[in-house]
């Protein structure tokens, strides 16, 4: 563990808790062969998700003395060990098959991840990620929740989303000054959204940057003239998902933005 030092500009906060360690890799199912571990670090899950014999593991960490300290603790693994920055990545290079996602994820850019998830959701069936706990919560809140916002939205439109449990700092190197989760998340039966996938972006998105306001205010821009409709009396926290696309056909039936 003190071969290497963590960097607080990479998000690292080594796990040391092997119990933890141990299950986390428990709550990934075995639903596909392909797995990939973002932010690998030392190893702590990968020792695991190597050992199982279910699992085909990738692991991609973009600090090079992770990778060279992976690379001698699992020489005959070297070539599944890789240098790079998960953000920049494509994934799909590296699996003929859909495959898994697993990580003690660095938080400080787990928005960038998710929503590089859900760009590539269709070959990404499950993901069992630990981040902030604020985060975690506010990604499985459901409507009418306070923290309900457009992160919940987006993922919750693609997956369905388990709050696994509560990890507190003490069992990290270094601590950090949050608390975490581990959640999973599991690819669910929407394949189409029955309105422009861009359009359901812009509206979730424009409608929750003013979430106060009611939506006939915040998303005015976006609609045909002489456009209504119920929804736009209530603000974006008090749509569901199923309401989210609803509200998008209703603007596309109309016509375009004037
Ligand atoms: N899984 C390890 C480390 C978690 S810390 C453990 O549980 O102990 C987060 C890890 O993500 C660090 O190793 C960091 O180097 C890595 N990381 C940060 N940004 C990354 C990126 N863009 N792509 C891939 N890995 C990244």
């Amino acid at each position: 563990m003190s071969l290497v030092r963590a960097k607080k500009c990479l998000g690292q906060h080594f796990l040391k808790d092997q119990n933890i360690a141990r299950k986390i890799t428990a709550s990934l199912l075995p639903v596909t062969r392909d797995v990939l571990e973002i932010g690998p670090g030392m190893g702590v899950l990968t020792r695991y998700l190597l050992a199982n014999p279910d699992f085909s593991v990738r692991a991609i960490d973009i600090d090079r003395e992770s990778i060279e300290y992976l690379h001698a603790e699992f020489p005959e693994h070297r070539e599944r060990i890789l240098f790079g920055d998960f953000l920049k990545t494509d994934v799909t290079d590296l699996f003929q098959a859909p495959f898994s996602v697993i990580g003690n994820l660095p938080y400080n850019i787990s928005s960038q991840i998710f929503f590089r998830i859900i760009e590539h959701r269709d070959c990404i069936p499950q993901v069992v990620c630990m981040i902030q706990k604020e985060v975690a919560e506010r990604i499985s809140a459901p409507h009418g929740n306070k923290t309900y916002g457009i992160l919940s939205v987006f993922l919750q439109t693609f997956y369905d989303i388990e709050y696994l449990f509560t990890v507190g700092e003490q069992v990290f190197d270094p601590p950090p000054k949050v608390k975490s989760a581990v959640i999973r998340m599991t690819r669910n039966e929407r394949r189409e959204l029955g309105c422009d996938e861009k359009l359901f972006f812009n509206v979730v998105k424009t409608g929750f940057n003013q979430r106060r306001k009611t939506l006939r205010n915040s998303i005015r821009n976006l609609l045909p003239a002489g456009f209504d409709s119920a929804y736009l009396n209530m603000r974006p926290e008090q749509l569901s998902i199923p309401d989210f696309l609803q509200l998008c056909r209703e603007i596309e039936k109309e016509g375009e933005p004037s």
